[in-house]
């Protein structure tokens, strides 16, 4: 059997490093006005929630992504990517619209955008980034990359935001409206809201009620597995990850349906004890019961994160792993949104002594996490690692999750 890979984060010298490297190569040995990052996620509870109205409960990646960027005069916007090498991205922001731009630049370029269509007087830069987030992953690369370049657009051009928790609301605000409209990913706000509104030591319970105000939305939740001995282990299962395909915006949908079919703005009010009601309202309209499938994942989904929340919250840590398994069972039976890639984690790592497991972000591939004894973090890497080598599949990446910091000013 093969090593297993770990993907392992960098300090932020490192990635400083790197980025002011590429920035000296890209732009005639320039230095830029400084580097920001911006980690990725994992989604600890709370999957399909975030249209719903529901809650979620992300943290902090260690892994980040890196921008070393250079405010301009004009509206011209170059950006390079150690990611997509030899790749030279440039547009004017006067031409930037929904449906105007394509590739990854378009991610970078609608935060600019989304910034300017606030009312906020951004202009164009020069920039790289290099990132240690693994790429469609389901662990958000892509909201990493958008909220690396909120915080440094804001910062370079002084809206000072990024300085209390409301502004931060609104970098992610920006952040999602770059990847929905500019890059035309239709995705919830959770993703950047993790990445701007995270604390170390801490996941982020994310409330998506509409109206709520930015401060009512998110709540730092205390989250401390190493305190317990316990560690997250994530697993990139290397999988397609094809959300975009359809899948998404079909069980979205779905849930809308749902709603309208029971009278309520999102399926958040329908409560869990108000669940079998709600099916039996729905019988007449759902010959095959996938309605009443969909439904019951999301209610009990939001049911779980906030047990979940509660028992981290008093350092339980110990205790989450059957709300994990119990996710995972709903995502993959009810919501229907696993894959046997991330199914073959799940079962491997409950197997091989982990307190519970589930898949993490989207679906359909990606990743999958498991709570684990620090002492049998190696039994149960090498166990999925030979059960992917046993059946055939290309080997799986694994990570570390200890909760860590969000989006900011690195050197
Ligand atoms: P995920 O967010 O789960 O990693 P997505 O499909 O949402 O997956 O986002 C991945 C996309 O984001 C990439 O295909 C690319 O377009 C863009 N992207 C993310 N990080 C970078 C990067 N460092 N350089 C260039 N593009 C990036
Ligand atoms: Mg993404």
């Amino acid at each position: 059997m093969s090593t297993p890979e770990w993907l392992e984060s960098w300090s932020p010298d490192e990635g400083a490093r790197r980025v002011r490297t590429l920035f000296a190569a890209s732009f005639d040995g320039a230095e830029p006005d400084g580097v920001w990052s911006a980690p990725g996620r994992v989604n600890l509870i709370g999957e399909h929630t975030d249209y719903n109205g529901g809650l979620a409960l992300p943290t902090a990646l260690p892994h980040r992504t890196f921008v070393a960027l250079r405010g301009r005069q004009d509206d011209v916007v170059r950006l390079a990517s150690a990611q997509a090498p030899g790749e030279r991205w440039t547009v004017r922001l006067a031409d930037v619209a929904p449906g105007a731009v394509s590739g990854w630049g378009a991610y970078v370029a609608g935060v600019a955008w989304a910034l300017r269509a606030a009312g906020h007087d951004v202009r164009g830069f020069d920039a790289v980034v290099d990132s240690c987030v693994p790429f469609g992953a389901g662990l958000s690369s892509s909201a990493a990359l958008e909220c690396a370049v909120a915080v440094a657009l804001d910062d370079v051009h002084g809206l000072s935001l990024a300085a209390d928790d409301a502004g931060r609301a609104a970098l992610a605000a920006a952040a999602v409206r770059a990847e929905n409209e500019i890059a035309g990913a239709p995705t919830g706000g959770m993703d950047q809201a993790a990445s701007l509104r995270s604390s170390a030591g801490h996941a982020v319970l994310l409330d998506c009620r509409p109206g709520l105000t930015p401060l009512e939305s998110a709540t730092p939740v205390p989250f401390d597995p190493a305190a317990a001995d316990l560690t997250l282990l994530v697993v990139d299962t290397r999988a397609e990850h094809a959300l975009v395909d359809g899948q998404y915006a079909q069980r979205r949908a779905t849930c809308e349906r749902a709603a309208e079919l029971l009278g309520v703005v999102t399926l958040r009010e329908v409560p869990a004890d108000g669940l079998e009601g709600a099916l039996d309202r729905l019988a007449e309209h759902d010959d095959d019961g996938v309605l009443r499938r969909r439904v019951r994942h999301v209610v009990t989904e939001i049911a779980r994160t906030r047990e979940l929340a509660d028992l981290v919250s008093a350092g339980r840590v110990a205790d989450v792993g059957p709300l994990m398994d119990a996710s995972h069972d709903s995502l993959r039976d009810d919501y229907e949104v696993s894959a046997r890639e991330l199914d073959l984690v799940v079962d491997t790592a409950r197997a091989a002594g982990a307190l519970g497991a589930r898949m993490t972000g989207g679906g359909f591939g990606g990743s999958a996490i498991a709570l684990v004894r620090r002492g049998a973090v190696d039994d149960v890497v090498a166990a999925v690692q030979r059960a992917f080598d046993d059946v055939g599949l290309r080997a799986p990446g694994f990570l570390l999750a200890p909760p860590s910091h969000a989006a900011g000013r690195t050197a």
